[in-house]
Formats: structure tokens, sequence, C-alpha cells
């Protein structure tokens, strides 16, 4: 057995490496460079903690990981020294004595991880200790966690994460790993060009999270909607509900809590001791809903989130795709569920317009956002959508009831295929666990509608000299002779009333979309009037067709709902009643150690973990031995313990 498969077996507990773990880990451990892009749950952590060991083992001293969050550090310090891995963290939650010890045990060599925060990691004090230990060949690895801090483009910019190239200047001889999980090609650039990482070997794993259920639905009463989707399909589980403000945090904390749901605000206003017991909770205790802006998130490690709402639109596809990704983690069954509206179309744009940034930088978010926006009116494949903005083609499955032949969907691919033969790609992509997969939207023509809507835009324009807001274009199109229509005697344009046969539903739906293609483009330094974009010329003359979503009046339909019983873990699902007492009970003592060790649960052992221990009822610690996540601290540290509360379970 290799040194890096030893260790997975020995300290973690599993039986092998998954996806390009054991590649990474082989060229890291003997002494390369990495740049690591991987998905949530794609498992990151041990393509650093295995080479870690292995490189320890073979006298190479300690290995440095940058990590951006002090809960992240906490927690993942707290797994490791349960698997039995001298492993500290130096942050501002110690007091000097603490960082003292921890200093010295480093100097001794009895460490094999270090995590710190990137500015601590560059200051002078610091520096030296590197120095000392690299001038006796103990500096093993650097590991840069996160990475895409570094960059402006990422959304989770750190400014002292571009110090961090001083360790590869001072130390060029230490390989180096940067991992993350988000990374658009602009991104990646920028991490490879801030980071210095040209030479790093690149490992690009597939980005798809097959588990999760993507559903974006149009926004009526955001509200109402979300408790729908919670009490429906989610009740008693852990979730995320990302909003855009503070004020909209709180209210919808406590609307769910008046409900009955164990929700809790999280945001960077919230005192600072309030929002570590927030989240304290929401990580260690089962089932709590978490309301919070984007502050919360980066480093939630927590496996069973079974959800993430959206009921505020994201900044961008990054934004969205790094914060859905915190659910189903653990690999079972979750839920991204968006409730989006013409709103927060005119809401981001506003906020990137007045934003005090450079404009060439707005320019980009401005493309960031209509590619999030053409995302939300997709009517194709959510996923196929998703990987194709990170630059991956998906699979697609075959569709049930069609003979579809497989097909490759993704826009560089079908480019890649040219025309010629570009009709084998033209079968939809399907990836059966979408909400557009799952139940095809209903598609109008909506060409008609959209060149009355444009054609308003611009004789309003030319009749007045000013442009008007979404409102007052609806009202001439509907024709409702309001006040302000008489005012500007809008009601003798030629297209007024000509669309009274549209709802005003239809008429937001097709604004949203006509600015989401590019056609419209909110100005918000003039009150959020409509201007005409180049783009809206060939839908006007009537050269290109406009087929949009149905406004769907209808609340989210059946089929798309999981049954609670499919919702829940394969695993537990098969569990007979004596194992489920068992289950039961694990988790019982779990929790009680958990609590003891100031740890989540999860640390000490996954549901998985238990449940495979509640199936097989070992009797002898040989047995429990072979059981994925257990290893050998683990074992010593509860064998004995396991078997004595599965035993008296049973
Ligand atoms: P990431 O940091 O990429 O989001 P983690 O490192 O937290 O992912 O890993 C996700 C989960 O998968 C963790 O609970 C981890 O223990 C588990 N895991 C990772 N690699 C393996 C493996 N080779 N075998 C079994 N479980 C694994
Ligand atoms: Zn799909």
């Amino acid at each position: 057995m290799s040194p890096a498969l030893a260790v997975l077996h020995d300290v973690f507990g599993y039986a092998a490496f998954r996806g390009q773990q054991a590649e990474i880990v082989d060229h890291v451990s003997a002494g390369g460079d990495a740049l690591v892009l991987m998905p949530t749950g794609g498992g990151k952590s041990l393509c650093y903690q295995v080479p870690a060991l292995v490189r320890q083992q073979a006298g190479r001293g300690v290995t440095l990981v940058i990590s951006p969050l002090i809960a992240l550090m906490h927690d993942q310090v707290g797994a490791l020294r349960e698997a039995g891995v001298a492993a500290a963290f130096l942050n501002s939650t110690l007091d000097w004595e603490q960082t003292e010890d921890i200093e010295r045990r480093l100097l001794a060599g009895q460490l094999t991880l270090l995590y710190a925060a990137p500015e601590r990691v560059t200051t002078p004090r610091f520096l030296g200790l590197l120095d000392t230990l690299a001038a006796h060949g103990q500096l093993a690895l650097f590991a840069i966690d996160e990475a895409h801090c570094v960059s402006q483009w990422g959304h989770d910019f750190r400014p002292e994460y571009r110090a961090l190239t001083v360790l590869h200047e001072r130390w060029p001889q230490v390989p180096r790993i940067a991992l993350t999980a988000t990374a658009d090609a602009i991104t990646r650039a920028d991490i490879v060009e801030r980071l210095q990482l040209q030479d790093a070997r690149p490992f690009v794993s597939s980005f798809d999270r097959p588990n999760i259920t993507y559903r974006l639905v149009e926004k009526q009463d955001a509200t109402r909607q979300l408790l729908q989707f919670i009490e429906r399909e989610h009740e008693g589980e852990a979730g995320i509900v990302y909003c855009q403000s503070r004020k909209r945090v709180e209210e919808l904390a406590a609307t769910l809590c008046q409900r009955g749901i164990d929700a809790l605000p999280y945001h960077a206003g919230l005192p600072a001791d309030e929002r570590q017991r927030n989240q304290d909770r929401f990580l260690r205790e089962d089932g709590v809903v978490m309301c919070a802006t984007i502050a919360f998130g980066m480093g939630i490690d927590k496996p069973d989130v079974r959800f993430v709402a959206h009921v505020d639109l994201p900044k961008n596809i990054e934004g969205y795709y790094q914060e859905t990704g915190r659910a189903g983690r653990d690999g079972d069954p979750a839920d991204a569920w968006m409730a989006y509206g013409l709103q927060d179309v005119v809401n981001q744009r506003r906020m990137i317009d007045e934003s005090p940034a450079e404009e060439d930088f707005k320019q980009v978010m401005r493309g960031k956002l209509d590619a999030l926006l053409a995302l939300a009116e997709a009517t194709d494949c959510r996923r196929a959508r998703l990987l194709a903005y990170f630059g991956e083609a998906m699979v697609s499955k075959l569709r049930p009831n069609s003979d579809a032949h497989e097909s490759i969907a993704g826009g560089a691919v079908q480019e890649l295929a040219g025309a010629e033969n570009g009709s084998q790609f033209n079968s939809q992509p399907y990836c059966g666990n979408c909400d557009n997969c799952l139940q095809p939207p209903d598609v109008w023509d909506a060409t008609d509608c959209a060149r009355k809507l444009l054609s308003t835009v611009f004789r309003v324009r030319e009749m007045s000299g000013i442009g008007f807001g979404a409102g007052h274009l609806m009202d001439i199109l509907r024709g409702k002779a309001t006040d302000k229509v008489r005012q500007y005697g809008h009601e003798r344009l030629s297209t007024f009333g000509l669309g009274a046969e549209f709802s005003e539903a239809q008429l937001r739906s097709v604004l949203r979309q006509l600015i989401a293609v590019g056609a419209l483009q909110v100005d918000a330094q003039a009150f959020n009037t409509l201007q005409l974009l180049p783009a809206a010329r060939p839908i006007l003359r009537g050269e290109q067709p406009v087929r949009l979503r149905a406004a769907s009046a209808a609340p989210p339909r059946e089929r798309v709902r999981r049954p609670r019983a499919a919702a829940a873990s394969p695993a537990l699902a098969s569990l007979d009643a004596a194992a489920q007492q068992r289950f039961a009970a694990l988790k019982a003592w779990r929790g009680e150690v958990a609590r003891e060790h100031n740890l989540p649960a999860y640390v000490i052992f996954h549901d998985a973990t238990l449940a495979a221990i509640a199936q097989q009822a070992p009797r002898t610690l040989d047995e429990l031995n072979g059981i994925s996540g257990i290893g050998a601290s683990k074992l010593e540290r509860y064998g004995q313990e396991v078997l004595r509360v599965a035993g008296a379970a049973a």
C-alpha cells in the first residue's frame, strides 16, 4: 500500500480516494505545485491533509494552511484532532499564552498542520517563524484554501490574500497547493496570476453537483412562496435562506419562527457574539434554518444542509453556485430554490450603476448579472447552463420516454462541433434534476408583445424627450388613462391600449426577459427608466422571434415535488426497525460527545458512518474497523462506546 493510501485508510478511515484526489495527493506529496478546482463537497481538504501527513512522515516538517475564516479553522482542526492528527490554529481567538505555546510546538516539530489567517501569515513575527522552519528544512507545504479570495472577480475578495505571494518569493522550494470551489475563467486566470501559480499543475474536477435539484421560480409573494417550499418539502430540515438586506433577513427569520420553523438571523450588522451563537446553533443542531446575507457561508462545512433558498437575486452565477453549493455536501438529495422578479433585476442593475467602481469593472459586473438573468429566464436545462458557464460540457442523460441520443450540452462544445455537424447536438440537454428538465416550462410566442413594448419605449421617448419606468409603459400598453398618462398625452400614442389582452404579470415577465436578453436596459441614474439597446432592433423589425417562459400564475406544480421518503438519505431509508433504533441511539450519543468537545456532530462521525454501524451491528472492534469513516484514532477513542451504545439499543 502506498504511503498516501495508508494514511487515507489508517487516519481517515476511508477505503479509496475519490475522483482526482489520488492524482493530486501523489503530485503534491512528491513536491509538485497544484491548483485544485473542485466543487463543494468534492473532498478538497484531503488533497492537502494527506500530503501533509505523508511529507511529515518523510521528515519534511509542517504544512501551513491559509484559511480565511476562524470558524472554518476551528472545525477543521477539531476534525483533524479527532482523527489523531497533530493540528492547531493561530488566530485572534487565542490569548498570548496559547499563541506562544503553539509557536513553541511549531518550532519543536510537533505539528503536522498549522492553520492561520492570511493577515497573520504575513506578519513579520510569523514570517520569522517560517524562516526558522525553512532553515531546518521543516516547511513541508503551503496550502492556500479558498484561493478565489485573492481575486476581486471572485465573490469573497480578501485583499490580504494578495500578500501571500511572499511565501513563494521567500521560500520557492516549498510546494504550494491552492484550492477553490469556485472559479470561472476570469477568476481562475486571476488566481494563477495573483498567486504566481503559472507553473502549478491545474486539476479541474467536474463542477457538477448531481444531487442538487435546481429550481428558479417567478417571484410573486416571496415570503409566502418560501414558507410553502419549506413546509411542503423541508419540514424539520436544515437550510439556508439568502436575502439581500439585513432588514429582510430579520423580518424573514421572525416570520419563519412565527410559523414554527426554527429559524435564526445572520448578517454583518448583528453583534459578533450573537452571530457566533447563531452560527454555532446552525452547525451543531439539527434542522435549523439560517436566514442570512451573503456574509454567512464561507467555511460552512455542515454536510446535511438540505436546501438553499434565494428570496433575492444573487449578484452573479459564481455567487449563486457557491451559495447553492452549500446544500447537500453529503451527497444526499438537496434543493437549490430561488424566487426572483423584475424588481430584483432593477435593484441589481442600480447597485452596479451606483457603485463607486471604475467603469470597466462595472461593465464586467453587468455582464455577469446578464448571465445570471439568462439562467433565470432559461427554458432549457439549468445544470447544462451552469456548467457551461464554468466552461464545462454536461453529458446529457437520456430523456425518459424519448429516443434522444446521448448529447453533449454547453456552448463551448457546440461551438467546437461547428455548424455542419451541429445537428447531432441539437437535442436539448437533459439532466433530469432541474425544474426545466423535470417539468418543461410552457413557452409562448411573445414576439408580438415584445414588439409592442419596445415600440412603446421608443415612442414615449420620441414624444416626450425623456424615458419612463416599467409601470407607466405597461399602463400605456394596457390602455389605462392614468393622470400621468394624460399629463404627457401618452393616450395619443399609437400603441396605447394595443396590449390590453396582456396581463400585468405577462408584461412584467416580458420586460424582465427583454432586459435579460439585452434588448432593454434600466437607467438607474434616471429614475429606473427603460432604454432601448441595439439588440432591440431585430426584434422591433420582426426579424427575431421572441419565445419566452410563460408567466405562471399557478403555484409550483406537484410533479417537481419529491416525496419525503425519497428526500431522506438512501442509507437511512434502507434501515430496518432495529437498525433505526440503533441509529437513533448512536445519534444521541454522538450529540453528547460533540457537545463535550465543542464540535459539530458530523466532525465526530458522519450520518453515513452511523447508518453503516446501525446497519451492520458490529460486535467486535475488528468488525467496526472496516466501516468507512472510522480511522485508527476514532476506533481507539470511541470503538468500545460505539459497540456498547449500538448493542444496548438492539
Ligand atoms: P470540500 O472542502 O471540497 O467541500 P470536504 O473536504 O469537506 O469537501 O469533503 C466533503 C466530505 O467528503 C467530507 O465529509 C469528507 O470527509 C468526505 N470525503 C472526502 N474524500 C473522501 C473519500 N476519499 N472517501 C470518503 N469520504 C470522503
Ligand atoms: Zn436539467
